[in-house]
């Protein structure tokens, strides 16, 4: 706790800031806010990366064609390939990203014009004739119309990095209480129930993944944050091909260390983060099993698929930023919340910091992202829940 009072608006020299959530975003956030000064307390209700991150595909590129989400792909990124040699316990794979349009899918056209604006955004993306493409890489290729191949992309495992991470931030100072869930206390700003106790901070942090609507609702604020089901599963069968994306089947695959792993299976309406089937449904292993033989000549070998939970918005932009006074929201990653976390959990802890000692969220020499900003919606806007690695969404 600082000696300031946490009301009386002047900038607290040494915040103290509680970061609720300890996934990739909150254990991100937690580690560059205490590399910044502050006192920093990570609330965990279960284990690290015991959310999505835990479950997460570990599929990174920067291959976006907005500006924004370009800059933050190409920021994350830049982290990801530091944290390799300086982060022990974490890995970063670079590996190339190939997304595959098939035949008589109308997302075909829109691929030169999507790999146009990655290009000017200085992302190493090319479009690529589909018989060179199979040439380069063994999959298969015939029945494809487009084709682009993103080279600035790797995998790794997201929950080592969240692990590795934690052990950096408690080294640079932040307290992590895990097993501890906490609640947000109405009408109260940064504040937070701990264990039946009110504990007042300077600032508090929201990146609870899949619980963010509920967990602000508690807290009397209101977010259109969707939760909703995506799966994933790893094979034996060794695979040494690149990371691709059938965007006509809707399956993605890279290698991973025991063979393949491979996913998407949205389910495109409401999931409950704490009661959803965390299983990965026959429909969805029958899928990805057919777009392997079709795509790669690949037979899988299923060894374990799984199921987690993802956050919508209605305009598929994440919720960055202030909320109420003092608290921060973070969560509406569209199935893209590890690849960007190095970065958006940085624009958090410069945000919250910057916001601290008064700075707006406009202002010019603020860190926050405008189109980002929480405050672009009401609260009660209804939409429809769509995935986010389309080619017409990326
Ligand atoms: C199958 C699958 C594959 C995916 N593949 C990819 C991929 O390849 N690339 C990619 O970029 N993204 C991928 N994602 C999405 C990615 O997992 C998420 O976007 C990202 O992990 C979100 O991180 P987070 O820190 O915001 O949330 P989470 O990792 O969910 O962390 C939130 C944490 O908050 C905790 N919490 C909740 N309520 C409370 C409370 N009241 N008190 C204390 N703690 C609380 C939870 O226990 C949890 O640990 C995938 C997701 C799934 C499910």
């Amino acid at each position: 706790m600082t000696d300031s009072n946490p009301s009386d608006g002047v900038e607290p020299s040494d915040p103290a800031v509680a970061v609720v959530g300890g996934g990739a975003v909150g254990v991100t956030a937690a580690h560059d806010l205490a590399a910044r000064g502050a006192t920093v307390t990570l609330f965990e209700r279960d284990d690290l990366a015991s959310g999505a991150s835990g479950r997460a595909a570990g599929v990174l590129y920067d291959a976006y064609a907005e500006d924004v989400d370009a800059a933050i792909g190409a920021r994350a990124m830049e982290r990801f390939r530091r944290f390799d040699r300086t982060l022990p316990g974490f890995e970063f794979t670079p590996c190339p990203y190939v997304i595959a349009v098939r035949e008589g899918d109308e997302d075909a056209e829109a691929v030169p014009g999507m790999v146009d604006r990655m290009r000017e955004h200085g992302r190493d993306v090319s479009v690529v004739d589909p018989d060179d493409l199979g040439e380069r890489f063994p999959l298969s290729t015939s029945d494809l119309a487009a084709a682009a191949v993103g080279e600035g992309a790797g995998w790794a495992d997201p929950g080592s990095y969240v692990v590795a991470l934690g052990e950096r931030a408690v080294r640079e100072g932040v307290t992590v209480e895990t097993d501890t869930e906490v609640e947000l206390v109405a009408d109260a700003g940064a504040t937070l129930r701990v264990d039946g106790t009110e504990q007042a901070f300077d600032a508090v942090v929201v990146a609870v993944g899949a619980h963010t609507e509920r967990f602000l609702e508690a807290g009397g604020i209101a977010v259109p944050v969707k939760p909703y089901r995506v799966q994933a599963l790893t094979s034996r069968v060794p695979y040494d091909g690149p990371m691709t994306y059938d965007a006509t089947a809707g399956v993605y695959f890279r290698p991973h260390p025991t063979g393949l792993l491979a996913g998407d299976g949205t389910e495109p309406f409401e999931a409950d983060p704490d009661a959803y089937d965390s299983e990965g449904d026959d429909w969805f292993v029958e899928n990805v099993s057919t777009a392997l033989r079709e795509r790669a000549d690949y037979d899988p070998e299923v060894e374990r698929a799984w199921a987690g939970v993802c956050t919508a918005t209605p305009d598929k932009d994440p919720l960055l930023g202030p909320v109420a006074d003092d608290v921060f929201v973070a969560a509406g990653w569209q199935g893209h919340g590890f690849m960007r976390a190095p970065a958006t959990g940085e624009i958090l802890a410069e945000g919250v910091l910057a916001s601290l000692s008064g700075t707006a969220i406009g202002d010019d020499d603020s860190p926050w992202v405008e189109a980002f900003d929480p405050g672009r919606f009401e609260g009660d806007e209804e939409f429809e829940i769509e995935e986010g690695m389309s080619v017409r969404n990326r």
